[in-house]
Formats: structure tokens, sequence, C-alpha cells
């Protein structure tokens, strides 16, 4: 036995433009909170800095926000403002030019208002003389971090850190995230899969060998159906019978479902996008209520043409076996997740997603098309089981060789028939084999799909980063 060489704690800043639960808008805000607070609990120093929203003046969770600091910068005042938020050290930064007045996104003048957040961003660590290890920049909102510290910062005086780069979804800004892939020392997606898929466009290409996929994990802390504020009764894997069945009488009541009939409850809850597989999710509902099941979608559309089919279709299937909740409303989503049988995801391209993962914390079995993150999350009990044994060694918290570790039920096609087929027989398998399916929900809770290891391979990316 060697001698063991602890290597030095590091100084993660994460430069971001979401962050949950205080600016959330979809994964990536979840992503900076509970990666920070996974790598932070291995002993490491972890800051977040976030433009100062106006509306953070509503939220309850930031009255203790304090004074740090102000400077001139790009033409106007900058103040900012510090609070501690889910143990995570956060920093506001605040343009006195009315810059983040509105929402996260705002509209056509993003681009412009979040590349002055980079910068103001930069010059607070430059002003405040941090110099942290590591810069974590996100999606094209961040992206340009990269740049203007090696162009602008590193030569003057903010020296020491490097930069990783994580690409959320490559759906949005492909020339900003090309070149922030370029600046960066390492860049990262949030899954090995979706880091094939990408692999080849021409904005990742030239830099693809800085490129590693790590898939994201759900924060347990959070998603705990023993501790969760908002279900009825508290249950984990043992209980999983009884804590499901108070959830769906909860949220029967509180949706006006009928409690009538043992009838298995389909969810979505889901940004409702052409990306989240917009047709298919309407499919899923027709299929649902055909086949005697209860469903319920909780979820909005930015785009009103899309919205307006799903008016169409709560006109139509709403009522005693479908309820429509076109709403962001977290507390709702997890009954959802607790009451549910089966949760839906049948994204077009998911580059990780977290819908699935938080549903098995909750017992719920998930249906999902085979893409992305969700090819690397579930694994289909009829056709995954040696993939599944393969990917889920070591990730279950029991230790028998050989245990099944197959989680769900997924296809492949685009098409409503290609749904059916993930659907039909999960369907199946709830009418026909109770036991089997209460067995598979068990084993769907045990899986570990927290940040644990995850974060040990962000951690091992900083460092390598920094030879
Ligand atoms: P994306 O980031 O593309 O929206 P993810 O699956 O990575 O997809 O993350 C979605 C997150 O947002 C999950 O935590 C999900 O529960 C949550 N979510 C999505 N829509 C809603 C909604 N309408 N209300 C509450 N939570 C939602």
């Amino acid at each position: 036995q060697g001698s063991v060489v602890e290597e030095p704690p590091l100084h993660v800043v994460h430069i971001a433009v979401e962050m949950a639960p205080i600016c959330k808008v979809g994964g990536l805000g979840d992503v900076v909170t509970s990666l920070g607070r996974a790598v932070q609990e291995q002993g490491h120093t972890v800051e977040v800095v976030l433009p100062r929203y106006n509306f953070f003046q509503q939220s309850p969770l930031l009255g203790g926000t304090q004074y740090e600091t102000e400077f001139d910068f790009g033409g106007t005042k900058v103040f900012v403002s510090t609070c501690m938020v889910e143990g995570l050290r956060c920093f506001f930064v605040e343009p006195r030019n009315g810059m983040f007045d509105g929402p996260v996104y705002a509209g056509n003048n993003d681009g412009q208002r979040f590349d002055f957040f980079c910068k103001a961003a930069l010059e607070f660590l430059l002003r405040t003389g941090r110099q942290p290890d590591i810069l974590h920049c996100h999606d094209w909102s961040t992206a340009d971090v990269a740049r203007s510290y090696w162009q602008d910062y590193h030569q003057y005086g903010l020296w020491k850190p490097r930069v990783i780069f994580t690409i959320h979804n490559m759906d949005f800004g492909a020339q900003k995230l090309g070149e922030a892939a370029f600046f960066s020392q390492k860049f990262t997606t949030v899954s090995p899969s979706y880091a094939w898929e990408i692999g080849g466009h021409p904005a990742i290409a030239p830099n693809v060998g800085k490129l590693m996929g790590v898939r994201n994990g759900i924060d347990i802390d959070i998603w705990d159906p023993e501790t969760d504020k908002y279900l009825p009764l508290g249950y984990n894997a043992q209980k999983v019978v009884e804590g499901k069945a108070a959830a769906r009488a909860e949220l029967r009541k509180r949706l006006n479902l009928t409690s009538w009939g043992d009838k298995p409850l389909v969810g979505v809850v889901s940004r409702l996008t052409k990306q989240k597989g917009t047709h298919l999710i309407a499919h899923s509902c027709f299929r649902t209520i055909d086949r005697g099941g209860q469903f319920v979608l909780l979820g909005s559309a930015p785009d009103p043409k899309i919205q307006s089919e799903f008016d169409e279709l709560k006109n139509r299937y709403g009522g005693d076996n479908a309820a429509f909740c076109f709403a962001f409303d977290e507390p709702l989503s997890h009954l959802i997740y607790a009451a549910c049988d089966l949760i839906l995801v049948p994204s077009m391209f998911e580059p990780c997603g977290l819908t699935q993962m938080i549903a098995m914390r909750y017992g719920a079995i998930p249906v999902v098309r085979q893409t992305g993150g969700l090819r690397d999350t579930i694994f289909d009990v009829d056709n995954d089981k040696a993939r599944a044994a393969w990917e889920m060694e070591g990730s279950t918290t029991w230790q028998e060789d050989g245990v099944d570790a197959t989680n769900g039920f997924s296809f492949e096609g685009t098409d409503d028939g290609a749904l059916d087929y993930a659907m039909n027989r999960a369907l199946d398998a709830y009418y026909n084999d109770r036991q089997w399916f209460h067995g598979l929900q068990k084993r769907v809770m045990l899986q570990d799909w927290s940040w644990n290891k995850p974060a040990n391979d962000y951690i091992q990316l900083y460092y390598s980063a920094m030879e």
C-alpha cells in the first residue's frame, strides 16, 4: 500500500442564469443546485453567480439577501448581493439598467443581456480577488464566459481558473456552444448517449476530443417520498403500495377524477414543446382512456399553437378520467409523481431528462422513447436485461449478483404505433400481474439516481481540467 495523497479541495464557481428553486425554468436550474450541493458535500467550495432578476424581490427564500459590493462596468453601475440558497453561497449580479426586470428568458435581446451578465460575473470575480480553480458555465446563455475569460481576464489578474462548459440542450445557439467548446478545457453534456448523438454536429465535431457525457442525477433530499411535505403519506420502497394509494386518492380528489374502478394512473409532467413529443403525449391520453385508465397532464406550452392543441384535447377528454393542468406547479408535480403508476416521457430528443428519474424515486414506472439520457437511464423490462445489468452494476442498494435491473418500458419510433408498443405492455403488466408490477415499483425505488456518482465524475473532470 502506497501513501494516500489527498488532492487539495477545489473552489468551483458556477456562472448560470437558472438555479432551482429561485429561478428555475428547466433541468439546467436543477443541475446547478444539485450538482453544486453534491460537490460541496465532498468537501469542496462551491459558489454560484446569477443575474439578480427583479422577481427575486417576491421570493420568500431570498429574504436574507445582503449587499456584497458594487462597481462601474460597461457604462452602468453593477450591484452584487449575496444569499445562501439550498446551502450554496450565491452572488446576484445586478446591472442598474433594467436588464433583468423581466423573466429569465425575456425574448429578443436575451443574447445581449446574458453576454453582459457573463462579463459582469467575471468582473465581479476579478474585483473581489477570487481565484477559483474552476469556472463552470452552462448552455448558450453563459457560453460567453469561456471566451471572455480567456480573451479579456486571464492575462489581466483573474488568472487561475480553468473552464468547464456543460451543454444541457444542443438545440439553442449552436454557434455559441461551439465557441465555448473551443475555449473550455473540457466540456460535457448531460448523458453519454446525448454526447454520442451530438458529437458529429459541425459546432461540436472540431472539439469532440474534449467532450464527455455525464448523466445528471436528481437531488434525493428534494425528491424524497419519505419526507415529502406535498404528499398525504410518506413512503419508501417497502410501503410503496400504501403510499401511492394515499397519493392517488388525494390527487383524484384534487383534480376531480373519479375514484371508482381499478384504473391505472398515467401522468405527464413536461414542458409542452415539440422536443417533448407533444403528438405522442396527445396520443397517450387517447390510449390511456381507451384502455380504461386515467390520465393526468401537468405542463404548459410556450407556443400558442401547441397550447391550443392541448386545449382541444382537454375539451375532448377532460372530465372523470383525464385532468389537464396548464401551469408550472412544483407541489402538484410531487403529488403526480407519487400518485401515478406510469409516467410518460416520449421525447423526440432528450439530453438527459430528470422526469424519468424522479418518477422512479416515487415508484412510478417510466414509459420513454429510447433517446439520449432516457436511453441511459431506462432499461426495458423485456428487451434490455443485459444492458441494464452492465450499466447498473453497483448502482442499486442491494448487491446480489444477477438481480434484474430493468426499470421501465421503452420504444424507438416516433409514431403512435411505436408508443403503443410500450404503453400497451405497461398497461398489460398493470392489469394482468399486479404483484409483478408492485415488485417493479419497489425495484425502481431502490435504484440510485442521486448525484453521488455523477458528482464524482465531475470532480474527476475538474481535476483533469487543471492538469
Ligand atoms: P427540461 O429541462 O427539458 O424541461 P427535464 O426532464 O430535464 O426537462 O426537467 C424537467 C423538470 O421540470 C423536472 O423537474 C419536472 O418535474 C419539472 N417540470 C416540468 N414541467 C413542469 C410543470 N408544469 N410544473 C412543475 N414542474 C415541471
